[in-house]
């Protein structure tokens, strides 16, 4: 807005005429004073100011705006009819005026005048602005940069302090600080403690995990400098996150040597025991056998004879899970594939199962003719495991289906769905693990939470898919997928 100073009403009159046809905002003032008054309250970005004026002339009003932070680049044009003379003209530039027009008016000249000034203090108002919003920004910008030195510093302060070795990282993965306990394992920063060979390679991990936003977690045995003593530690390296966007990482290899060993120790102890209580089991079968086969009249004998025999059939399939266990720990779990139907291999698994459950109502409707490649006998032991699971964790369980199809991606699909207990999601990934039972489950029903470690065992051998879909109080899907042969 454009503000006219002037003590004569006709004057303003036809100023303010002329530039509104302009589209000039313009506001008026009748004495210095009030023209005062209105420039604390208003902004303006041009003055006309008549030099002549009753009380306050327009020379004083220019000084005390030049004076004033807030006024101060309000460009100023000097009216006059009378202070022709040169001195008057350089008074008026030297109280602040940008620029000086003589009565009578031109009003061409006025006009482009008041355009080139309203349009130079727009720009500059424009500049301020920007100049103000450029250094709010540097000012966050250091603040942030001197919180976040802050919280690193104290990272580092804690990481100190832990019995871990521990490190941080920049987004892109450079190593920008480590602890003490580093350099026992590392001769510098840029270096990662040296691995037992034939252990996951540390660099190849970490380049692998930069790419995401996981954590990473790997289980090695690094070396102390000048040491061939390899303990096993277990690397974490986790991302710390801002707005979504990785900021650092902190990672820490903590000795779990002991555990190992300990687990190690446990481990040995099962495969010895299995293998001691194989021996005698298989003998005491044998001779329950031979005794189911010879009483024959005594009927109550007989009977127990039966139960004992079931007992031991019992404790047989937990050894042999056992032995199971102990194989697939040293990499001795050996089995072949061949060719073979899946649908006969369902069809008796279940003809057996119908025989072991008869109170349970095995459903199994759609039939698929197809061929596989795969070991008959632990594929029978992952069905079976799938259905014994369904009936054991089912309440009072009457009935459950199996589902068998052909998928879209044209691989044989094998389903079993209960009504049982059901599973939460973050059980559902861990009960593929070793010696893992979900603690509700566990005060139902016996087990040593290993069947599905070695189903998975086999099914990853056989380059199958597996996994569940369930829901808590809803029932369980357990399903794997094995590619098919075409056969001619
Ligand atoms: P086990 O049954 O001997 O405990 P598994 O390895 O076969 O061992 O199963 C591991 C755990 O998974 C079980 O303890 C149980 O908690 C859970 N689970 C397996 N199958 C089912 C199912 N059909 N419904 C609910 N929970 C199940």
């Amino acid at each position: 807005m454009i503000l006219i100073v002037d003590d004569r009403p006709e004057n303003i009159f036809s100023l303010k005429s002329i530039l509104e046809l302009h589209s000039f905002a313009v506001d008026t003032a009748g004495s210095g004073d009030e023209a005062l008054t209105k420039t604390l309250k208003n902004n303006y970005s041009l003055i006309i100011l008549d030099v002549q004026m009753p009380g306050m002339d327009g020379f004083e009003v220019a000084e005390f705006l030049s004076g004033n932070n807030r006024t101060r680049d309000i460009p100023l044009i000097f009216l006059s009819a009378v202070n022709t003379e040169k001195k008057f003209i350089t008074k008026g530039y030297a109280s602040g005026a940008v620029d000086y027009i003589v009565k009578p008016i031109d009003t061409d000249i006025l006009l482009l005048k008041v355009k080139t000034l309203h349009r130079l203090y727009e720009q500059h108002s424009q500049l301020l602005t920007t100049q103000a919003k450029l250094e709010s920004e540097i000012t966050f910008r250091i603040i942030a940069e001197a919180e976040i030195r802050e919280k690193a510093r104290e990272l580092h302060g804690i990481l100190a302090s832990i019995p871990q070795v521990a490190f941080t990282a920049t987004a892109l993965g450079e190593i920008d600080y480590v602890n003490e306990r580093w350099y026992d394992y590392s001769p510098s920063l840029e270096k990662f403690p040296g691995v037992c060979p034939g252990d996951p390679v540390i660099s190849d991990q970490w380049k692998k995990m930069l790419g995401g936003t996981s954590a990473l977690e790997l289980e090695t045995r690094i070396g102390k400098l000048d040491s061939n003593d390899f303990r096993y530690h277990l690397l974490r390296v986790v991302p710390v996150a801002e707005h979504g966007k990785v900021i650092r990482w902190v990672g820490t290899f903590t000795d779990i040597e002991e555990q190992k060993q300990v687990e190690k120790k446990k481990d040995e102890f099962l495969s010895i025991a299995s293998h001691e209580l194989k021996t005698p089991l298989t003998s005491i079968k044998g001779y329950l056998q031979i005794m189911d086969k010879v009483l024959t009249e005594d009927g109550k004998t007989r009977a127990f004879a039966e139960r004992a025999l079931n007992q031991v059939n019992k404790l047989d399939g937990l050894i042999n899970d056992l032995l199971d266990v102990s194989k697939i720990e040293n990499g001795e779990l050996k089995f072949d594939l061949h060719e073979l139907n899946f649908e006969e291999l369902v069809a008796s698994t279940l003809d057996m199962l119908r025989q072991i459950y008869p109170a349970v109502t095995i459903e199994h409707n759609n039939t698929v003719d197809a061929w596989t490649r795969g070991n008959a006998l632990r594929l029978e032991q992952v069905i079976i495991n799938f259905i014994s699971n369904a009936i054991k964790y089912t309440p009072s369980c009457t009935r459950l289906s199996v589902i068998t199809r052909v998928t879209e991606e044209g691989n044989l699909y094998f389903g079993v769905q209960d009504a049982g207990i059901g599973i939460s999601a973050e059980n559902q990934e861990k009960i593929f693990g070793k010696f893992f039972r979900v603690s509700e489950s566990a005060a139902r029903a016996q087990g040593l939470g290993i069947g599905l470690y070695i189903c998975a065992e086999i099914l990853n051998r056989h380059d199958a898919k597996f996994g569940v879909q369930s829901e808590p109080g809803k029932g369980s899907l357990f399903y794997f997928t094995l590619p098919l042969i075409v056969k001619e």
